[in-house]
């Protein structure tokens, strides 16, 4: 998937997107790890958001980990990036604020591989709209796929299966699962 023109120190944005469960994550710190061993300079980033599994990594559901800086929002990045870096990763890219969309792009024309993983849609479907913004400016997309928990069919839809309505609900398997098509059901709208 790494393209020829690494060789160029040419930059680009890669996206890994899709529901609740589908191996973002996975696939990130796969990603990051096949970087290291090519001996790339390599720096993460999550979210402070993103505390369901402690700060100062990045974990699967699976129990994978890297180490990770959490900062509290997009405008944090940009500082600490250091400028030998060539790979710059980021979780969670839906925890953060539209600054997330010019900071990948930056990082890019400056010549870095950025790896941004995130969910596409919310729990009631409905598109972040960084990530949108992400998934159209990347030059490569992967959307990934869960196992749907009531039927096993490719799930896409993240279903919260709380009461809540705030739009961001950290969570793991007590708050969301993952669902397809027919066994999503659409909760009702914000207050
Ligand atoms: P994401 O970052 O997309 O939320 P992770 O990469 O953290 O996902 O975790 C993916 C892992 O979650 C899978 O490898 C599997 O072990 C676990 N998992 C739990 N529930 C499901 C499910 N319904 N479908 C697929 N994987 C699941
Ligand atoms: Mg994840
Ligand atoms: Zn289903």
């Amino acid at each position: 998937m790494t393209p020829n023109f690494i060789l160029k120190k040419q930059g680009w944005i890669e996206v890994i997107c899709g529901c609740m469960f589908s191996g973002k994550t996975e696939e990130l710190i796969r990603r990051v790890r096949t970087a290291l061993i090519a001996k790339q300079k390599v720096q993460l980033f999550n979210s402070r958001l993103d505390t369901r599994y402690g700060i100062g990594s990045i974990i699967s559901h699976n129990q994978n980990k890297v180490d990770a800086l959490c900062v509290k929002n997009s405008a944090e990045i940009l500082p600490l990036v250091k400028k030998d870096t060539q790979v710059v990763a980021i979780d969670e890219a839906n925890f953060f604020d539209k600054g997330i969309v010019a900071v990948c792009d930056t990082l890019a024309n400056q010549g870095k591989r950025v790896i941004v993983a995130g969910l596409d849609t919310d729990y009631r479907a409905e598109p972040f709209e960084q990530m949108a913004a992400l998934l159209a400016k990347a030059e490569f997309v992967t959307k990934n796929h869960a196992v749907c928990t009531k039927c096993g069919n490719p799930a896409a839809f993240s279903q919260r299966i709380t009461k809540d309505t705030k739009r961001i609900i950290v969570g793991t398997t007590d708050a969301y699962q993952a669902r397809c098509r027919r066994c999503y059901r659409k909760p009702k709208e914000d207050k």
